[in-house]
């Protein structure tokens, strides 16, 4: 069996990583185990998402307190983060915006919501709207300065060479197959790129595996309950510069959003928005770029992996934004992304608890969006969890 760790991080995500960062950084030692070629480099949530830092505005604190108050606090922690170490990012503010009567009613609920979440939000109207965003129609409009977007490449690269700073070690094309108690730790058993297997033990194990964290939590626990619905988003763009009638986004524009029944729970969406993407000045400042996002369209992913494959057609996106952006053309759609999110079947909250079955394991489960823009208050709760507040 190889040496030992204290602490063993599955999956370097933003999450993990900003983990990472924080116990390394609190003088732990700390071990990081990546099946990816690399940390940036292969597919996961924190590679393929919508770079939006949500204004914590979606969350009920009754039915998902965690999303709720880490979305809030990881907002305030990224501006200052990026502000700190240079990572791009752009506070635009965001409109969702109400084409109905009906809409205008359940954006009332959320303006609510908003004072209770403490998220600084205005329902404004329609007349309003086009001082910001000339382009987008609308009746009214719940509108959230505290959203914006951050390059999520950058970021992840930026906490993970912090993490590696402060002396987390990091291991990549390395995938944990098993976990077993010991009396004297946790068993870890890994997979190298070759074939070839190890074993060491770790006094700690943390589970911030994304869309692999149920397999990772029933490694440790066979009874462990959850289980991961991945849930593929496609996303499409267009130029803003093609022609006058296209140039939006400077902020986030996102429809009202619905709630779903499905035969496997209640699932909230917060619908087919336009987002700006950044670009760099010739200063390396951020500012935005030409490219504005359309998406993500859902649907069940077929597997942890569906990243390749048909997009929906076009029509399909142009149906769900017309409403609201009627200068777009289905024509000016093309193919931009697809992401797979780590959807927990029947919660719609994140799962932060230590494994009932193992103490020394902690499990960040069901990590799905707003995870981008709650990461650092995430790693925040998860090491006051391992170390104390
Ligand atoms: C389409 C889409 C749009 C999104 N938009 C937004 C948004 O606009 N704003 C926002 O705030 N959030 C958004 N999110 C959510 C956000 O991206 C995630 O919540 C966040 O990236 C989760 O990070 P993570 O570190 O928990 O997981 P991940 O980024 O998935 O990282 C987990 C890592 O664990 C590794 N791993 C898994 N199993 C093992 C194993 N057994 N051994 C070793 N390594 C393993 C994986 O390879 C992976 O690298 C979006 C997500 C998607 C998919």
């Amino acid at each position: 069996m190889a040496e030992g760790f204290a602490i063993t991080i599955v999956g370097a995500g933003v999450v993990g990583c900003a983990l990472a960062m924080e116990l390394a950084g609190a003088g732990e030692e700390v071990l990081v185990l990546e099946m990816n070629h690399g940390v940036s480099r292969g597919e996961n949530q924190s590679t393929r998402n919508s770079g939006v830092i949500h204004a914590g505005l979606y969350y009920d604190q009754r039915t998902r307190p965690l999303k709720a108050s880490l979305c809030v606090a990881g907002n305030r922690m990224l501006y200052r983060f990026c502000e700190r170490f240079g990572v791009p990012a752009l506070k635009t503010g965001k409109l969702v915006v109400a084409t109905t009567g009906a809409e205008h009613a359940i954006l009332e609920t959320y303006a609510r919501r908003a004072v209770e979440n403490n998220v600084p939000a205005i329902l404004i109207h329609g007349d309003r709207v086009r001082e910001y965003e000339p382009r987008i129609k609308a009746r009214a409009a719940l509108l959230l300065p505290t959203s914006g977007i951050v390059d999520a490449a950058a970021l992840l690269h930026k906490l993970y060479a912090l993490a590696s700073a402060a002396g987390a070690r990091f291991v990549t094309e390395t995938r944990v197959v098993g976990a077993k108690t010991r009396r004297d730790g946790i068993e870890v058993e890994v997979r190298y790129r070759d074939g070839a297997r190890d074993r060491f033990l770790t006094g700690r194990l943390v589970n911030s595996a994304g869309l692999y964290c149920d397999e990772v939590a029933r490694m440790v626990d066979p009874a462990s309950p959850y289980h991961v619905d991945p849930l593929r988003g496609e996303a499409m763009k267009f130029y803003r510069t093609k022609r006058p009638e296209l140039d939006v986004a400077v902020m986030n524009v996102y429809p009202t959003p619905t709630k779903t029944i499905t035969d496997r729970g209640v699932y909230f969406t917060v619908g087919v928005h336009l987002t700006p993407t950044l670009d760099l000045d010739g200063r390396g400042d951020p500012i935005l770029g030409p490219v504005v996002t359309v998406g993500p369209l859902n649907r069940q992913a077929a597997g942890k992996e569906d990243y390749g494959g048909e997009f929906r057609p076009s029509s399909e996106f142009h149906e769900r934004v017309r409403g609201f952006f009627p200068g777009l053309e289905e024509e000016d759609l093309e193919p931009h992304q697809a992401g797979i999110q780590a959807r927990l079947v029947g919660h719609a909250d994140w799962v932060v608890e230590l494994s009932p079955a193992e103490s020394r394991c902690l499990n960040l489960l069901g990590i799905d969006s707003p995870g981008l823009t709650g990461a650092l208050a995430i790693a925040r709760k998860a090491r006051e969890m391992m170390l104390g507040a």
